[in-house]
Formats: structure tokens, C-alpha cells, sequence
């Protein structure tokens, strides 16, 4: 986390400049609709919701409920595009998915300011990670669109059809471009929802796309709720679906698309060991602690959730992580000095709470930061719980806030032990000065993603994808690819 310049106030404090980033070259309607075949378009019942900012609490704009009739609309606009965009010279689609990548990279600073009024997040991760990101995946995937035959030698890679993807609101534009780019790059056409609290950069990202002039229908766009997401999973056309978010959500999806022909990924919840051995480089640790679980105030499915130091140097790591965590800033996503936005949703922000509080009753002791917040909007101070038990829900659950559980272990055995129990497997990080412990960790440690001395970095060409209740599939790199095509 790089500081823009400050000042020493007359106690001796640093003092940082509010530098709230320009929202001059941002603009946003009053009123966003559906974008279905080439075109925004009313929603049929002509309803409308509110997406605030759960900084200011204020209406940012209103955005079209969908109902079962939009949804079925926008299907038959993908399915009438896959003629056109499965047919195409795979060459041709790369070109549309390269000039997709430009634009948003000369919009990029205009997106990451409309992400972070949407959705809460501090301007300098939207601007330095999730817009370079979304910018990444799509000329990533652009790159393969004409190459699948060596990606699957001896296969005849061939589109699935039309993809229902529906995305949640931690990283809205990301997890959209992750979804959009490998389902276009294999010939796939796309009708995709996010989340309800954070639907502006996806309908932004639909301007994009008709600025690209990619054929009308090959992309669709639909805003909505919960039932809005099951409509895409319920749909007769629909030969695909890829879901992130919630586990809850996911079984539900999961038990509705047994027993139909629709392939599915699903990329579910997490609940991330990041473990520090004694041997580590412990300034480096505690920052690698602080970006994995306070990074995008914790909403994010492979947070390092669950601290485990080795016991010998718990004493030091936790002494340095409380320093660390009085000095970060709690407040606008727009400035550029801010660590932790706002929660998204009040929704969310009940949820944290509930489980502030069920730690405490579940004999864990509680340290916060005394970091001062905002009166309005949605907040939540860095927080974390030692005294834990593995049984306890703070250790088990994810909690998908600023939230850590600080357990310790001796043994590297103990360690794993710890890792590996509870019901997810998305991620780990381990944090080590030894080469062969960090291959034997990767090696023991069943998650998807495991970084070693580092963590919560992402690259497209790398897999993303979960064991257990974290989900089925893969995202991301050939894995990415290989979800979208039949492999006749
Ligand atoms: P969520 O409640 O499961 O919602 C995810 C998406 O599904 C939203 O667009 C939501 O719409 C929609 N949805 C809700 N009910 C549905 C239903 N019955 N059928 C179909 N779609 C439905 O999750 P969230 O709270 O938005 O996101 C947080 C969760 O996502 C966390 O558990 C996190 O770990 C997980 N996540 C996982 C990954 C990964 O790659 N593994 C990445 C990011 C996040 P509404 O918003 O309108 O309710
Ligand atoms: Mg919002």
C-alpha cells in the first residue's frame, strides 16, 4: 500500500492531504436499461431499482429490473448471435476482443472512479489493480481466440453456444472481463448479470462493446436481483452457466442444473490460511497479512482470513500487525490516501457485525483498530480475533469483511492440519525464507491458488478455481479456455 505525500502534524503524527480523486470525466446517467442485442433497451414491465454508493448513501443511478421476459429476450439475442460470432474467422473475434482491451484501457481512469462510487472500494485499487487487471484478461484471451487448435492438440475446440454468466459485487468490471473475454475468445455469446449493488461498470463495459461494434446479441447485458440470476439458470437455451459468489447460492444453482445437459463452473466462497513461519521475513509477512485480508476491506473469496503464525514468533507478528493496522486508513474510496473503503451494502455490513459478535460470544477476544470513520456511509474498522478455536464460526465461516483469526501452530505438520480444516479450498499463502518448505506446503495445502511470499496477486494467464465447497472449475490461463468449448 503506497502513500501519496503527507505532513508530520505538531504531535508528531502523519498527516496525509485529503487527495480525492477528480470525478470530472465520469459520467453517469440518471437512468441505465438493459443492453440486449446492440441496443439499451427499456426492461419489459418498465421497472427500475436504485444502486447507491455505500460511501455517501446517496442514489448513484437507477437501473433496470429484469423479469423472466428481459432475460428470455436477451437469450434469444445471444443465441440469434452465435451464427454470426461462432462462424467468424477466430482471427476476426480476436480483433474485437483487442479492441475491446484499448478502449477500456483509455477509459480505465473513468471506470476505476465509477467502480469505487459504486461499490465502495478505495480509487488507488481500483485504478492500480482492478482496472490494469480487466484490461489484461481481455488482451490475454483476445490472443488465444485463433490459437485453440494448439491449446487442445488432436481436439476440434468448438463453442458451447450461449453462456449465462452471472458475477457478484466485490470486483464487478473484473469479474465481468474474466467471464466476457474467454467465453468471446472461444465463440461463445454472453448474457451476463452482476450484482445488484454494483451494476454500473458492467453497463459500462456494454458501451464499450457496442463501441467495438461487436455484432449486436453477442453480448447482453442484464440487470436485476437474486431472480434475475435464476431466470439465466433456469433457461432452456442456455448451454452454459459460470457463477461467482456465494456458496448458499451456488449449491442452489448446482441442484437446478442436475440432470440438464448445461456445463457449469462455479467459483464459491473461501476462508484462506496465510501462514507464517518463523523462518519468514516478518515486515514482509505483515504486510503480505494486511494486503490479504484488508485488501478491498476483505471482500474477496481468497482473502488470507485466517492468520497462522508459528508460535515462536507470534508474539512479534501480532505486536506488528496491530502497529500496521492503527496506521491504515479507513474512509473515501475517491481519496487517494484511503486503505479501506466502505463496506458495499448495509447488507453486508449487518453480516460482518453479526459475526463481530458472535466472536465475542464465542470466548475469542476482539482488537480493532481506533482508526475514525465517517459518519455516513457503510464502515468497518480492521479487525481481528485471537483466543480462537479451529471450531470456532469466525475460523470456519467466511465472513467477507476486514475480519482476521489469528491462530498459531508449532509444528509444520500442526500447520497444515490447521490449513486444511475447514469446508473450503480456494487459496492459501505461506511465507518462508525456505524453497523446498514452500514446494512441500503447496503440495499439502488443498486450494486452488497458494502464493508464497506474497498474496492476493492475480495474472490471467494463471487458473482460479476452488476444492471442496470453494467450487467446481476453473477459470483463468488454458484451464479458462477449456470451460467454454466442447473438446469434440
Ligand atoms: P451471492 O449472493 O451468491 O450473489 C452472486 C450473484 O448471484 C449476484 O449477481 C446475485 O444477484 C446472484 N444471485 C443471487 N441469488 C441467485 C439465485 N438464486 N440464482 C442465481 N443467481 C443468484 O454472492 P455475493 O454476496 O454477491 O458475493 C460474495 C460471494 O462471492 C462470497 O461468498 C465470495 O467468496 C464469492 N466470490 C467468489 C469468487 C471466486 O472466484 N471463487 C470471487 C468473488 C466472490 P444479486 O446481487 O442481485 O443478489
Ligand atoms: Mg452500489
Amino acid at each position: 500500500m503506497v502513500r501519496e505525500l503527507g505532513k508530520l502534524d505538531f504531535k508528531g503524527t502523519w498527516q496525509y492531504a485529503a487527495a480525492p480523486e477528480s470525478t470530472d470525466h465520469v459520467q453517469l446517467g440518471d437512468r441505465y436499461d438493459l443492453f440486449i442485442d446492440g441496443d439499451f433497451v427499456a426492461p419489459a414491465a418498465g421497472k427500475y431499482f436504485d444502486t447507491i454508493s455505500p460511501s455517501t448513501e446517496k442514489v448513484l443511478a437507477s437501473v433496470a429490473l429484469s423479469s423472466n421476459v428481459d432475460v428470455d429476450r436477451a437469450v434469444k439475442a445471444a443465441r440469434g448471435a452465435c451464427r454470426v460470432w461462432g462462424r467468424m474467422k477466430p482471427a476476426e473475434r480476436g480483433k474485437y476482443i483487442y479492441r475491446i482491451a484499448r478502449i477500456i484501457q483509455e477509459r480505465a481512469r473513468e471506470f476505476a472512479v465509477i467502480e469505487s462510487m459504486d461499490g465502495g472500494k478505495p480509487i488507488r485499487e481500483s485504478r492500480d489493480v482492478d482496472l490494469p487487471l480487466v484490461a489484461a484478461h481481455f488482451f490475454y484471451y483476445a490472443g488465444w481466440a485463433d490459437k485453440l487448435e494448439y491449446a487442445f492438440p488432436g481436439k476440434r475446440p468448438a463453442p458451447l453456444g450461449v453462456a449465462g454468466q452471472i458475477i457478484p459485487w466485490n470486483f464487478p468490471l473484473l469479474m465481468a472481463a474474466w467471464k466476457i473475454a474467454p467465453a468471446l475468445a472461444c465463440g461463445n455469446t454472453v448474457v451476463l448479470k452482476p450484482a445488484e449493488t454494483t451494476p454500473l461498470t458492467a453497463l459500462k463495459l456494454a458501451e464499450v462493446i457496442r463501441d467495438a461494434d461487436v455484432p449486436p446479441g453477442v453480448v447482453n447485458i442484464v440487470t436485476g436481483a437474486g431472480e434475475t440470476g435464476a431466470a439465466i439458470v433456469e433457461h432452456s437455451d442456455v448451454d452454459k452457466i459460470a457463477f461467482t459468489g456465494s456458496t448458499d447460492v451456488g449449491r442452489q444453482i448446482q441442484k437446478a442444473l442436475a440432470g440438464t445437459a448445461k456445463k457449469y463452473t462455479l467459483e464459491l466462497g473461501g476462508k484462506a490460511a496465510n501462514i507464517i513461519f518463523e523462518d519468514a521475513a516478518i515486515d514482509q509477512a505483515v504486510e503480505g497479512i494486511v494486503d490479504g485480508i484488508f485488501f478491498n476491506q476483505g471482500h474477496v473469496c481468497c482473502a488470507g482470513s485466517r492468520l497462522l503464525v508459528q508460535e515462536s514468533v507470534a508474539d512479534e507478528v501480532l505486536g506488528k500487525l496491530k502497529d500496521r493496522m492503527e496506521t491504515l486508513i479507513v474512509g473515501d474510496p475517491l481519496d487517494k490516501n484511503t486503505d479501506i473503503g466502505a463496506i458495499n451494502s448495509p447488507r453486508q455490513l449487518e453480516k460482518i457485525e453479526s459475526y463481530l459478535a458472535l466472536g465475542r460470544t464465542e470466548g475469542a477476544e476482539m482488537y480493532q483498530s481506533s482508526v475514525a470513520v465517517p459518519d455516513t456511509g457503510y464502515w468497518c474498522r480492521p479487525t481481528l480475533f485471537t483466543g480462537v478455536s479451529q471450531s470456532n464460526r469466525v475460523v470456519q465461516e467466511e465472513i467477507f469483511g476486514p475480519v482476521l483469526a489469528v491462530q498459531t501452530f508449532r509444528t509444520m505438520a500442526e500447520g497444515i492440519d490447521k490449513a486444511n480444516n475447514t469446508p473450503y479450498g480456494l487459496s492459501g499463502g505461506v511465507w518462508t525464507d525456505k524453497g523446498a518448505k514452500i514446494f512441500h506446503m503447496t503440495q499439502k495445502i488443498r486450494a486452488g491458488v497458494i502464493w508464497a511470499n506474497t498474496f492476493n496477486k492475480f495474472d490471467p494467464t494463471s487458473p482460479f478455481g476452488g476444492y471442496k465447497e470453494s467450487g467446481v472449475g476453473r477459470e483463468g490461463g488454458l484451464h479458462g479456455l477449456d470451460a467454454y468449448l466442447s473438446l469434440g
